[in-house]
C-alpha cells in the first residue's frame, strides 16, 4: 500500500499514513460521497462527467467543497506524480470531523482524499467470456442517484453473488422492477433494443452507461430507457453490465439460466467494439492530451 500517493486535504503522502479522526462523519454515518475514475495511458477517462457528477453529488448532500473546482487539475497532478499510466482514482470527500450528532454541525469543514492505485486490469477474460449474476433484492435507500459512501446495501447484495460464484449482482425492487447491479450500470436486449432503467433515484447515473447511450445512438442500435421487469428476464437475447473499470461485461447467466444461448451475443460485442474505437479516438485527440498537460 506504501506506494500508493494520496492526497488528503491537500497535503500529499503514501496512503498507508494517511489518518482521519475517528469522528470524521464519512465513519460515523457514512456522510460523505465518492468518486471512481480510469486512467488510460496517464490520463483521466470521461473526467468531464465524473466530476460533474461528483458536483451535483456534493451538491444533493448540502456538503459544500471549497476545493471542488480545482479537484480536476489536483487529481491529474498527482497521477503524473504517480507515474502510473494505467490506474484508477478514487476520490472522497465527507461532511468532516464533528462531535456525533444526526444533524450537520454549524460550520463542516469537510475532509478530502484521493488516490492513484496502478490497474492491470482483471476484467480481460471476463469481457471475453462473459460473467455470472445472482438476483437478489435492492434494499437500498431512496437516493440511489447519489454517489453515497452508504454502500451497504450493494455490499450484502455483491456478497451474496461472490458466495454464490458470480461476479455481480442483479438488483430488483419489490415491485418486480429490475434497477441495476451492485457496483455496475445493467443493460438487456430483447426484441432488437437495448433497455436499460432510466435516470432517476432508482439508479446510479453511469458515466460509462451515459456513454453506452451516445455509442448505441451512434451505431443506430435503438434504446429504450424502461424498467424492465424481473418476469421478463427470460425473454432476454443479451445483457451485459458497464462500469468505469469493467468497461462492458456481457452477462452469460442469470443465477442458474444461461442468458439465451449462454454466449455473449451479437450487440454487446458490437458495444464492445465501439467502446474500443471510442478509447482509441480519444486517446489519439487533442482532449485526452489537454487533460494529462494540466
Ligand atoms: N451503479 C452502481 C451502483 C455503481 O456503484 C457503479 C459504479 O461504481 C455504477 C453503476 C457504474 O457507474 P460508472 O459507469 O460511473 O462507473
Amino acid at each position: 500500500m506504501s506506494d500508493i500517493p494520496a492526497s488528503l486535504d491537500g497535503s500529499i503522502m503514501p496512503l498507508s499514513e494517511a489518518r482521519v479522526p475517528v469522528t470524521d462523519r464519512g465513519y460515523l454515518f457514512g456522510d460523505g460521497v465518492y468518486e471512481f475514475l480510469r486512467v488510460y495511458r496517464g490520463r483521466l477517462h470521461l473526467a468531464d462527467g465524473h466530476f460533474r457528477r461528483l458536483t451535483r453529488s456534493l451538491h444533493e448532500l448540502g456538503i459544500r467543497h471549497d476545493q471542488a473546482a480545482t479537484l480536476p487539475r489536483r487529481v491529474q497532478e498527482l497521477v503524473n506524480h504517480s507515474g502510473h499510466l494505467e490506474a484508477t482514482v478514487y476520490i472522497q470527500v465527507t461532511r468532516g470531523a464533528a462531535p456525533r450528532a444526526h444533524a450537520f454541525p454549524d460550520h463542516p469543514r469537510p475532509c478530502e482524499l484521493f488516490y492513484v492505485s496502478p490497474f492491470a486490469d482483471p476484467y480481460a477474460p471476463k469481457r471475453a467470456a462473459g460473467v455470472g449474476v445472482s438476483r437478489h433484492p435492492d434494499i437500498r435507500w431512496g437516493r440511489c442517484d447519489i454517489k453515497s459512501l452508504n454502500l451497504l446495501g450493494n455490499c450484502l447484495a455483491v456478497q451474496a453473488a461472490k458466495e454464490a460464484g458470480n461476479h455481480e449482482t442483479l438488483l430488483h425492487k419489490d415491485d418486480g422492477t429490475v434497477t441495476e447491479c451492485g457496483h455496475s450500470s445493467f443493460f438487456a436486449v430483447m426484441d432488437g433494443a437495448v433497455i436499460t432503467h432510466p435516470q432517476g433515484p432508482r439508479i446510479l447515473p453511469g458515466i460509462t452507461r451515459e456513454l453506452i447511450l451516445e455509442l448505441a445512438a451512434s451505431r443506430n442500435i435503438p434504446v429504450r430507457q424502461r424498467p424492465l421487469r424481473v418476469e421478463e428476464l427470460p425473454r432476454c437475447r443479451e445483457m451485459f453490465l458497464t462500469s468505469t473499470s469493467a468497461e462492458i461485461l456481457p452477462i452469460v447467466r442469470v443465477d442458474a439460466n444461461p442468458v439465451h444461448d449462454g454466449v455473449p451475443g451479437p450487440v454487446t460485442r458490437a458495444l464492445q467494439e465501439a467502446f474500443s474505437a471510442h478509447l482509441a479516438d480519444w486517446l489519439a485527440s487533442d482532449e485526452a492530451a489537454d487533460s494529462a498537460a494540466i
